[in-house]
Formats: structure tokens, sequence, C-alpha cells
């Protein structure tokens, strides 16, 4: 057992969350240690998609426009269209004005932690913290070494440990597993989609698979995706937990099937939770601060977590800054932080969805097609970041203050 010299910031967790975190607060002058479990590069279950409220943040927060980011090898394909499903029956398919991009998230993350280490940051792998105490604000990892640090990050995912030590004032663990998300996901690799693929399914997807699909229906309260990448066709399956708990693997069989990937259906997929608007509104107690999905927050729609991971990462560096440099109240400046930026939106997109699906339980298909054929721009240019999920008003500057 080893005992490590203080820090003012220890993050537990290396994702994309973690490793904003700890840039930023490295790149202040602060002495941070980041603690990753695994070792990079390592991959996480996820689409891997960025929408253009990533891109904007990636070039607005680290300097890497898209030249950059191709440059790095941190996008691996580009969709400049979609196309949107309700079941079988096809709402829309339309090119996008601004395109969504897939990325490989054992290249992603590793690039983030890279940066963080360059930042000045301690970046420890092969680090699992297995014990926390909030009253001295240590960490104790399973090879027995100590961390000390002023202020605590969880950053580490949907399984937080650090979220799980916290008093239970904090989470409402009701409202967390009411908005649990659960997903399966198989990465087929590009070369046998393309050859195994048949015209058997009620879904054709286009016979050069560049197109993402969106399949509302494919399981209850969410939905099927098929993205492109540039080695693989990733499908996956996502919803409710509550709703979906049995049923799930037959019903990705069952989309496996619908897009024309029935000679997959002996693949075994991978699950994993996924944040779908379980965010916890207040993620913050004494000196301890949770950011991306340990804390839920994900878009409530559509289960996107990378831009979240790294904007409430922002937020919450600017607060522990504040707070190390001017003894500014932590979880108040963090809450506040969350309340003015994020949280209206989270909500809003949570209105949406309820909305979405209550559609769909009381089998009002036909108006809802209507209705989202009609909405569809100011949708995309939502999830995209230009626009507000409240009542679709343009603001450009939605997702980059941070006061
Ligand atoms: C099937 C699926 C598809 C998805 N598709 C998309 C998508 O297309 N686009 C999108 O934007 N989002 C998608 N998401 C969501 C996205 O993957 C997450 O929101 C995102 O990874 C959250 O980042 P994070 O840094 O908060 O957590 P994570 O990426 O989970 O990182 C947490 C890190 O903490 C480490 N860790 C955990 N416990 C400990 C410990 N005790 N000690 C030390 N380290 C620890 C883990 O090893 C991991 O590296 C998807 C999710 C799923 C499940």
């Amino acid at each position: 057992m080893g005992s490590r010299p203080d820090y003012d910031v220890v993050v537990v967790g290396g994702g994309p969350a973690g490793s904003t975190a700890a840039c930023l607060l490295g790149e202040a002058g602060h002495r941070v240690a980041l603690l990753e479990k695994r070792t990079y590069p390592r991959d996480k279950v996820c689409g891997g998609c960025l929408s253009q409220k990533s891109v904007r943040f990636l070039d607005r927060v680290f300097h890497l426009p898209v030249g950059a980011l191709r440059r790095e090898g941190l996008l691996d394909f580009t969709g400049t269209g979609y196309a949107l499903y309700i079941g079988s029956s096809r709402i829309l398919a339309e090119d996008l004005a601004e395109p969504v991009y897939f990325t490989r998230r054992e290249r992603y993350d590793a690039y983030f932690a890279g940066m963080a280490a360059r930042a000045g940051v301690e970046v420890q792998t092969g680090a699992e913290v297995t014990a926390i105490d909030h009253a001295r604000r240590t960490v104790t990892t399973s090879d027995g070494d100590r961390y000390a640090a002023r202020v605590l990050i969880g950053a580490d995912g949907v399984h937080s440990r650090v979220r799980r030590s916290l008093p239970e004032s904090i989470v409402d663990t009701e409202r967390w597993r009411e908005n649990l998300g659960w997903a399966l996901e198989l990465a087929i690799p590009r070369k046998e989609a393309e050859t195994l693929m048949n015209g058997d399914g009620s879904i054709r997807l286009d016979a050069d698979l560049a197109t993402p699909h969106l399949v509302f229906a494919a399981c209850r309260r969410g939905y099927g995706w098929v993205f492109p990448n540039r080695e693989a066709i990733v499908v996956g399956i996502g919803g409710l937990l509550r709703m979906n708990e049995k049923c799930l693997p037959e019903r990705f069989e069952e989309f496996l099937k619908t897009v024309g990937f029935s000679a997959f259906t002996d693949r075994k997929p991978v699950g994993f939770p996924l944040p779908l608007g379980n965010y916890i509104p207040s993620p913050a107690h004494e000196g301890t601060v949770l950011v991306g999905d340990a804390a839920g927050f994900a878009s409530p729609l559509l289960g996107e977590g990378i831009f979240y991971a790294h904007r409430t990462a922002e937020l919450a560096a600017h607060a522990v800054d504040r707070h190390l440099t001017s003894a500014a109240q932590l979880a108040g400046t963090y809450t506040a932080l969350l309340r003015r930026r994020l949280i209206p939106e989270l909500r809003a997109e949570t209105a949406l969805r309820n909305f979405l699906y209550g559609c769909l339980d009381a089998r009002m298909q036909v108006p809802l097609a209507a209705f989202m054929r009609a909405t569809s721009n100011r949708v995309v240019d939502a999830v995209q970041g230009s626009r507000s999920f409240r009542v679709f008003r343009r603001d450009d500057g939605l997702h980059s203050a941070v006061w």
C-alpha cells in the first residue's frame, strides 16, 4: 500500500467526461490525478455518433476543428443524411444540412486521456478505485494506493462507484431506475454486412450502407439504429429498462431481421446500460461532483452521451476552479451552472420524448408521422445543438456559454 502526495483534484474514470475535466483543470494549473481502471486503448459499448454540438465543443474547448479531428484519426465516418422510421414505415429520408460523424471509442478516449497527460495531469491506468472516503476526501485503488485531494470528480460511468458512495439524499434512486435505459449492440464487419445483407427485411438499407438509420418502436420507449463505420456497421437497440427488461434480446433479433441482417442473428450483442433522462439535478456533495454518465447526463430521447460527458465536465471544471482559486462553494456553483446551461434543455427534450412515446403507446402512428415530418428540421437542429428544445428557438450560443 502506498500513500500518494496530495492533489488539488482526483478524477475517477478516464472516459470523455473524466479526461475533459482533468485536462481543463490541468491547463488551469491545478495538480490533478486521473485514475482509470483499464488501460488505453480500451473500448466502450457505444454507437460513436458525434452530433454537431459535440464537434463544435471540441473546436471551442480543445481547438480541434473538423480538419484536425480527421488528421488525428478521430472521425471514422461522415453521415451526410439520415433515414427515420416508425416500425417498418419510412417517415423521412433526408440530407443533413450539416453532417454527423462517427468515431471509434478506443481511439477517441485514448486521445483525450493523452491530451490530459499533456496538460500536466498524472494519468494512472490500471488504477481501479475501490473505496472512497468523502470525509477525508481520499480514494483507494485495488492496489492499495491512496490518493488525497481537495476535490473528487466522479467520472466513472453509468455504474459509478463514486455515485453509489454518496448519501442517499443526493441520488433519487427511484427516478434513476425509472429513466435508466438498456441497450444491445452488435458491430458487424462491413465486408460481411455488405455480402450477407438481404432484402428480406421490411426495411431496406441503402446499398452502400452509408446512411444512419433510426427506427422508433423497435422496442418500447426506445429505438433501433444502424450506424455506418468505415470497417463495421453498428446495429443497436435501446430503450427504458423497466419497459424492456425481459424482451430486449428477442426485439434485437427481430430488428436484425427487419433491417436485412438475419444472417447475424446467431451473433451475441453486447448489453450495456445507458442514461435516458435519469440525470441527477444536483450531482454534488461537499467536495465531490459527478459528471457524464456517472450523473446520468445523456439525451433523454436518443441516449447521446458523449456531448453531455464533455459539457458537464466543462461546467464542473469551471466550478472546481472557482472553488480552488476563490473559495466559491463547490456544490452550489456546479448545480447553478447545470440548472442554467443544461437542465432546461433536458427537461424540454424529456417532454418531447414523452409525447412521442405517448403517441406510439396510443397507436397514433399516422398523426405522429405527420408531426415528425412537420418538425423534423427543427428537431434535427435541436439535436445538432443550434436550436433549443424549448419551443425550438434558434440559439447559436446555447451550448457554448459557461455563465
Ligand atoms: C449501446 C450504446 C450506444 C451509445 N451510442 C452513443 C452514440 O452514438 N453517441 C453518443 O454520444 N453517446 C452514445 N452512448 C452513450 C455514451 O457511450 C456515454 O454517454 C459516454 O461514454 C459517457 O462518457 P463518460 O466519460 O461519462 O463515461 P464512460 O465513457 O463510461 O467512461 C467511464 C470510465 O470510467 C472508468 N471506470 C469505471 N469505474 C472505475 C473505477 N472504479 N475506477 C477507475 N476507473 C473507473 C471506466 O473504465 C471508463 O473508462 C451510447 C451508449 C450505449 C450503451
